[in-house]
């Protein structure tokens, strides 16, 4: 399709009335008017819907909506309606819709009058779904939450694994276009591999959100005592607290009510009724806090939020980042306090217990950068944009000053002696260990594992005894997020060298560390990698 800037600007006013694009939409825009295969990442509220809506209403022929929700998809509809005069512009195809609603979305589809037909991926399966999209002309297919696809994701959906195939017997040449807030390169890997678009051309918006403040202080008993002097420091300002429990969501926000504070609990325990009366008790301003479980927040448009407190960790970065994401939405002052207790960790590794070994492998892999992240003395948003595969420069980024380290920074040693030590060992080993293995070799711990491949035995086992576990896993993590080293996601956290990590092998040169914060240095399992 050959359109011209003016064109795909006049489109914007004509049908979402506005005048600009939105970050890297009008790219995404062109490349799926132009046919190709497409990959975007963008943080929530970054307008990906725009991108499909837009080139949907634009191309000829019908544009298929895959997305794992129905609520999202009629929202969706209700918008796309409003932009047009005509009603079967969109429709949701799915199981609850009567035989002659079904009549009616498929008229309007023969008829060209649909642009974008939403539905899920349970009934974009049934064959007589396929039959009938076989035989009318299609756009493309935009896979909305494409995260669904990965177990890494937090919302693994085993129906996702066959859209690929679904779309190849739709037709031949049909673009994908894939759509995600999960930025984690593992995701996204995931992503590409199933959805078979490794020719996609890929655009991903930046995920750091310079004017969130980032903190993590040490959980203690007194944690409703920290809270209340927080928001009392905070008076008149909206936050958002979040509980692991509903137990600890009722008791709070009761603690909060008795020492003068006005707020509300929120969770999924409530009645509908209920939760929506707190809800807008927030939203309105009636009340300063919500005290909450992650049942609160999804859709909730609040651009004025100035603090989000966590009394108990989350169990992912990812979860962290989006509950952290609905502070200063409005790009004012947003502070983001979390609370953190090894023990937690060790809660939430009880709660996947009972799951699958995968799940749980994954799980706790996950959780172990939560406990990098609460532990690490860098600046955390460097740590956590590394996390998501994004460079940040720590000294001139934006927002770069902006957590609790940067501004208290610990004291610099120099640790080049010690990253060769640590390389050597990586490299001795033949990358096949995790971080707990190679500190334990380092120190020259044996165990059954170490012993097995005859690792004890090698010269360099125990170069590294000089110094404790913690001080070699704060320098694994550093080294990590320096490039130095990566982990091997795939495998559980093996730690491997980078083309960097090799050169400083061979070259080596000065390495500052900061010595980590320990909170926990009692319980052994508190510094595992
Ligand atoms: P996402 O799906 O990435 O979370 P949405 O598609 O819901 O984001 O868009 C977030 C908000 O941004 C919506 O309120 C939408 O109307 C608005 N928006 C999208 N594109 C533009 C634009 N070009 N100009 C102004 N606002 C926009």
């Amino acid at each position: 399709m050959n359109l011209s800037e003016i064109d795909i600007h006049a489109a914007l006013k004509k049908y979402f009335g506005f005048s600009q694009f939105k970050g890297l939409q009008e790219g995404v825009v062109k490349n799926i008017l132009e046919g190709r295969n497409t990959f975007v990442i963008m943080p929530t509220g970054g307008g990906k819907s725009l991108c499909y809506q837009l080139p949907a209403l634009m191309q000829d022929g019908t544009a298929i909506i895959v997305s794992p929700l129905i609520a999202l998809m009629k929202n969706q509809v209700d918008a796309i309606r409003g932009v047009s005069a005509e009603m079967g512009i969109a429709h949701v195809l799915n199981s609850s819709l009567n035989k002659t609603e079904i009549k009616q979305v498929k008229k309007d589809i023969k008829d060209g009058i649909t642009k974008l037909l939403y539905v899920a991926p349970e009934s974009l399966t049934k064959d007589e779904n396929v039959e009938f999209l076989r035989s009318i002309k299609l756009s493309f297919v935009a896979v909305d939450e494409a995260h669904c696809i990965s177990e890494w994701g937090h919302d693994f959906r085993p129906e996702y694994r066959n859209l690929k195939a679904i779309v190849t017997r739709l037709g031949e040449g049909i673009p994908i276009i894939g759509l995600t807030a999960t930025a984690t390169p593992k995701v996204q890997e995931d992503i590409i591999k199933n959805l078979g678009i490794g020719d996609a051309t890929v655009f991903k918006a930046s995920f750091n959100r310079p004017n969130l403040f980032y903190e993590v202080r040490t959980k203690t008993e007194n944690i409703d005592a920290d809270i209340i002097r927080f928001i009392k420091q905070n008076e008149g300002k909206s936050g958002i607290v979040y509980c692991l429990s509903r137990k600890k969501v009722e008791e709070l926000a009761q603690v909060l009510q008795v020492n003068g504070i006005s707020a509300v609990p929120y969770h999924a325990g409530f009645d509908a009724k209920t939760r929506s009366k707190y809800q807008d008790m927030f939203l309105m301003e009636d009340v300063n806090v919500v005290v909450a479980t992650i049942a609160f927040g999804m859709g909730i448009d609040k651009p004025d939020v100035r603090y989000v407190i966590h009394h108990d960790i989350p169990k992912s970065i990812e979860s962290y980042y989006q509950e952290t994401g609905r502070a200063g939405r409005d790009g004012g002052e947003g502070h983001c306090l979390a609370f953190y207790s090894y023990k937690d960790i060790e809660k939430l590794e009880k709660f996947m217990a009972g799951k699958p070994v995968a799940e749980q492998e994954i799980g706790n892999a996950l959780l172990q950068e939560v406990v990098a992240y609460a532990e690490t003395s860098m600046s955390r948003r460097k740590f956590m944009l590394h996390y998501f595969g994004e460079e940040f420069d720590e000294i001139n980024g934006e927002g770069a000053d902006m957590d609790d380290n940067t501004r208290n920074p610990k004291e610099k040693v120099e640790a080049m002696e010690d990253a060769v030590k640590l390389l050597k060992v990586v490299h001795g080993t033949s990358e096949k260990f995790k971080s707990k293995e190679i500190v334990n070799t380092l120190r020259g711990k044996n165990n059954a594992l170490i012993s097995s491949h005859k690792t004890n035995e090698k010269e360099f086992f125990g170069i590294g005894s000089d110094k404790d576990k913690s001080h070699w896993m704060a320098l694994i993590r550093q080294m990590l997020v320096a490039g130095y080293l990566q982990k091997e996601i795939e495998q559980y956290g093996v730690l491997r060298f980078t083309d960097k990590g090799h050169e400083f092998l061979k070259k080596p040169h000065s390495f500052m560390m900061t010595k980590d914060h320990v909170y926990n240095a009692e319980n052994d399992n508190a510094i595992v990698g």
